[in-house]
């Protein structure tokens, strides 16, 4: 579904991505884990063409997408939910999931998706007339997922959906990751820092270092392996 091949990304001089080349499969949830300050969240930057590769290639469903515009990328069926749950703070609950769909014209299609992130989100439904400011940290999460999910994507990318929530409620949040993936079939790229967490869920894995990818494997074989245990999983 998704090719990112050899991709250089820049900001000014400062080099963050240094050769990186990832393959997600239609159906798959793959996370990639790493350190502070390795690069996870611009390769998601690259794909989603907000900061575009300087050069290398990304390639959705065969076709090249790394001259797109970011919102041309959200209508081919990849939308982000950002770190920082970057929600709209003064829009209610309701409006924000509106802005999700901003693209999409076939009315019965969002209102059978917002049936169904208000579903998989019962408190968004008890709050949708509440601004999104006012929301709690894991409500905010929640929203900024189920608003990528209003574009009725094929691939979502989530960036660390578990930072700085409790963890009961990052529980739930990559319960609710893996039933998107299961039950709706939506392509799954996740980056995150709990990489025990991430890799529980996730079917593959890819480790990054300084900009360079420096592992990729099952997840279950990454899980085991003793590097990045010591590494990454704090055993
Ligand atoms: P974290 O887990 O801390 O979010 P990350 O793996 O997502 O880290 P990135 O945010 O992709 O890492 O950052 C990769 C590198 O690019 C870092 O060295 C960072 O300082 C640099 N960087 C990120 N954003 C900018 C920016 N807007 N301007 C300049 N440098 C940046």
């Amino acid at each position: 579904m998704l090719r990112v091949l050899d991709i250089h990304t820049y900001y000014g001089n400062i080099q963050a991505l240094k050769g990186v080349t990832i393959e997600v499969a239609e159906g798959e949830i793959i996370t990639l884990i790493g350190a502070n300050g390795a690069g996870k969240t611009t390769t998601l930057m690259s794909i989603s063409a907000v900061v575009p590769p300087r050069s290398g290639e990304i390639l959705f469903k065969g076709k090249p997408i790394t001259k797109l515009s970011p919102e041309k990328i959200v209508g081919m069926g990849i939308s982000q939910a950002p770190e920082g749950r970057r929600i709209f703070p003064g829009l209610t609950v309701l409006e924000n999931l509106d802005m999700g769909a901003f693209l999409r014209k076939d009315k019965a299609g969002i209102k059978e998706d917002l049936d169904y992130v208000l579903d998989l989100f019962p408190i968004l439904a008890e709050r949708q007339g509440q601004a999104g400011g006012t929301l709690s940290g894991g409500e905010q999460q929640m929203l900024a997922i189920s608003r990528a999910l209003m574009a009725r994507p094929q691939l979502l990318l989530l960036d660390e959906p578990s930072l700085g929530l409790a963890p009961i409620i990052v529980q739930r949040i990559f319960d609710i990751i893996r039933k998107i993936n299961s039950e709706h079939g939506t392509t799954i790229f996740l980056v995150e820092q709990n990489a025990n967490l991430a890799l529980q869920v996730s079917h593959r894995g890819y480790v990054m270092e300084n900009g360079v990818i420096t592992m990729q494997d099952t997840a279950a074989n990454l899980a085991a392996n003793e590097e990045i245990k010591k590494a990454y999983l704090g055993i």
